[in-house]
């Protein structure tokens, strides 16, 4: 391996960190805005059941107007129909005095529909101004943890800020400006590891001859994905997942008799 190479892959480890972070720290604003949308959303339900109540009790009135003129109507052809003179006139009068009461009969109803709606309407609102509180209890405890969640980001980005100016201090400036123009034009990722007989990142077939030489310990070159132009590195995972799997494969019986106790 290249000697400079493992420092390149700790930067590319604290790259990945960083984009990670980034990442997080980038949605902060869209959580928040969610939380305020939600509490938007839940006092607009509080104005539009006012609003409701509010014209149900204009209507209430209008009908309870209504109810009154037709009253009204009913007892002036009432007064009248003592003085006609013509069994004609006596008819119509009683003909509009049937009509008055009609009239109120309608008006009543509807009058009465307003109160039995004026009192949902009034149940809305204190469900409304109800479920406000808790919406707002729960986002002041979301916007709470929101924030130490950033804040915690924030402490991350520090640290990996540091840790990538550690990781940066160890490679020449000329490589440090290669891996970065390389990370720059593919998200942030400069490097790439051998995976299987392809490239770690692009799936890339790899010449055998490369990853031959890669695997050399006296190696000093580069060498770059034809295709996506990273650097490739070979990490000799064969002593690590060896052992790995061979405590994994111990670990399952080992596990098993511990449960049936
Ligand atoms: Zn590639």
């Amino acid at each position: 391996m290249h000697p400079h190479l493992k420092y390149l892959i700790e930067l590319q480890g604290v790259d990945f960190r960083l984009i990670e972070i980034r990442e997080r720290v980038s949605k902060f604003p869209k959580r928040l805005a969610e939380v305020e949308a939600r509490v938007t959303a839940a006092r607009h339900r509080i104005t539009t059941a006012k609003e409701a109540l509010t014209s149900s009790l204009k209507e209430r009135k209008t009908y309870e107007m209504d109810v009154e003129q037709w009253k009204e109507r009913a007892k002036k052809y009432r007064n009248q129909s003592g003085e006609v003179k013509t069994n004609e006139a006596y008819k119509a009068l009683q003909h509009e005095i049937q009509n008055a009461e009609n009239e109120i009969a309608k008006a009543e109803d509807r009058l009465l529909d307003r109160m039995v709606a004026g009192e949902e309407y009034e149940r809305q609102v204190k469900a409304a101004e109800a479920a406000v509180k808790e919406i707002e209890a729960t986002a002041s405890k979301e916007r709470q943890a929101i924030q130490a969640e950033y804040n915690a980001a924030h402490k991350e980005l520090a640290a990996a800020d540091a840790a990538r100016a550690a990781a940066v201090a160890a490679v020449p400036e000329d490589l440090v400006d290669h891996y970065e123009r390389i990370a720059k034009r593919h998200g942030g990722i400069a490097l790439a590891e051998i995976r299987g007989e392809g490239c770690g990142q692009c799936g890339v077939h790899i010449r055998p001859h490369v990853i031959q030489l890669l695997q050399r310990d006296g190696n000093e070159e580069f060498y770059h994905c034809e295709t996506c132009t990273r650097i490739l590195y070979y990490a000799n995972h064969s002593a690590a997942p060896a052992s790995a799997s061979a405590g994994a494969s111990s670990a399952d019986p080992s596990v098993a008799p511990a449960r049936e106790t």
